[in-house]
């Protein structure tokens, strides 16, 4: 147990709670192996008392109006953006990723509070020109208590993304998030406690997955449905959500492609991919992870990508100076080696990297691999680590089709100077998240979210409360 992490409880109604039943789990620190704490699992009626909450919560919440709740949740984001370096601390703990990158992800999700507070006082309906005897008018309004589920890639901004929007728009929110990183979420409910959010608006719950979300999607009190997470698991929930007839969100993995073309600086990109690929070590559903080089430029971009992933300085994130830290857990560094090896025996080269850190923690070399034949499972499924195999092509629309190949459309990148051969891709790209000469990350004002089996639904911009609003047609006839 360690004297910096925080104890896990449960929050239900305003309440801090162990599990009623005794169960829960080691939280295990990735860069170290040492157990950190322990989670409480919620029992069925810890469960049905956060629905429960939630659903009194409702009314209130939603009638108390945006300007109240705006008021609360930009003092949770002030509060959040005051103690940044010390929730980050906890997540570099639980989750691995560097201190910098750690903190950094609370101030943007603070802002992400922020900006999803200021929009949730724009959720306007409209009123349509009609007769004089009648006032024809759209109005929005929240949808209801929220069943959300998010996993442990981004401790805290996963979580906020749902919270934020759900409670800006006037809902209150039943989320489980990762059993793997619970600290930081903690910290992040403290935050909204500690402004003011009344009791059973927010309730956080963790257990067994399964076991709490065939619970919490069914129960007739919860109207929407927002999940983040693995692809399978995803087909599952939106089922269980499909069955009850509730509106989900489905922000699911993907297998980013990167066309890097002849016109572009094969140095200036790689360097620019680098940085993106081991932000968390990879552990990104938007993280470039097929790489397609224009064969006159090949040579010269692989050479740059190679040098510059062979220079990351890996390590326990608490350290000064490291760039990437372990995988989160054993099973994930135990998926990424097996696709390695995979590509590795089928004929893949091995530019740098390829192998899991000898010794203590869940760490793995970043890696570049060449030559990866079209079986390889690297090319098809999500690598979800420090891992790009990078290709050449010769013709645009080759590259592409190869890009498009995949049933996932969730990011895509290209590098090129030609504006022309920048909306060919745009418009050609089966991706919801485009970027252009660089592959960064997500920003509060835009829309993020998939196409195909990526899911369905966007998080972020003003389409990301969208979700958590129904829509009321109202034809008033003035007697
Ligand atoms: P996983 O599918 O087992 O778990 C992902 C998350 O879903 C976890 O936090 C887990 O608690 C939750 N979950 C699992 N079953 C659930 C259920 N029945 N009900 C509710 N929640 C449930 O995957 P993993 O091993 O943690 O990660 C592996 C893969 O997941 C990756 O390869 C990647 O494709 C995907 N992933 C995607 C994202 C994303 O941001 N889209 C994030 C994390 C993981």
């Amino acid at each position: 147990m360690s004297d910096e992490y925080p104890e896990i409880r449960l929050y239900i109604d305003g309440q801090w709670t162990d599990g009623s039943g005794g169960r829960g789990d080691d939280i295990v620190n990735p860069a170290t192996e040492e157990v950190l704490g322990r989670v409480p699992f919620a029992e069925g009626d810890q469960v049905d008392a956060a629905i429960a909450a939630a659903k009194a919560a409702f009314p209130k919440w939603r009638d108390a109006g945006p300007d109240f709740r705006s008021g609360i949740l930009l003092k949770a984001a002030a509060l959040l953006h005051q103690r940044a370096d010390e929730i980050g601390r906890v997540m570099t703990l639980e989750e691995g990723k560097p201190l910098a990158e750690a903190a950094g992800e609370v101030h943007r999700a603070a802002t992400g509070l922020q900006w999803n507070a200021e929009e949730g006082r724009r959720a306007y309906g409209r009123i349509i020109p009609s007769g004089p005897d009648e006032i024809l008018s759209v109005r929005v309004t929240p949808v209801g208590p929220v069943g959300a589920f998010v996993p442990w890639n981004f401790p805290a901004g996963g979580p906020m993304r749902k919270i934020s929007a759900a409670l800006a728009a006037g809902c209150s929110i039943v989320i489980k998030p990762s059993e793997e990183v619970p600290g930081t979420v903690s910290l992040l409910v403290k935050a909204f406690a500690d402004a003011g959010l009344p009791a059973g608006v927010l309730n956080l719950l963790f257990g067994v997955p399964d076991e709490i979300s065939r619970r919490v999607i069914p129960d007739p009190a919860i109207r929407f449905i927002a999940f983040t997470g693995s692809i399978p698991v995803g087909k599952h929930l939106a089922g269980l959500a499909a069955s009850a007839m509730k509106p989900a969100h489905m922000e699911l993995g993907g297998h980013a492609p990167v066309i890097v073309c002849a016109d572009t600086d094969p140095v200036k990109a790689a360097k620019t991919a680098v940085r993106a690929k081991i932000v968390n070590a990879g552990q990104v559903c938007t993280s470039p992870s097929r790489f397609l080089v224009d064969r006159r430029i090949y040579d010269d971009f692989t050479a740059a990508f190679t040098e510059a992933m062979a220079a990351i300085k890996v390590g326990n994130g608490l350290e000064p100076g490291v760039q990437m830290g372990p995988m989160v857990s054993h099973r994930r560094l135990a998926a990424v080696s097996k696709l390695v090896e995979d590509a590795v025996s089928l004929g893949a080269k091995v530019a740098t990297g390829g192998k899991a850190v000898d010794g203590t923690g869940f760490f793995y070399q970043p890696t570049v691999l060449t030559d990866v034949p079209a079986n390889a499972a690297l090319l098809s499924e999500e690598p979800f680590g420090p891992v790009a195999p990078v290709a050449a092509f010769d013709d645009l629309d080759e590259a592409l089709e190869v890009a498009n190949s995949l049933p996932f459309g969730l990011a895509a990148y290209a590098y090129t100077d030609s504006a022309a051969t920048a909306e060919k891709l745009i418009a050609g790209y089966e991706a919801g998240i485009l970027s252009i000469n660089h592959c960064g990350g997500s920003v509060p004002q835009a829309p993020s979210g998939g196409f195909k089996e990526s899911g369905y639904g966007r998080e972020g911009g003003p389409e990301g409360l969208e979700g958590y609003l129904v829509t009321k047609r109202v034809s008033h006839r003035l007697q």
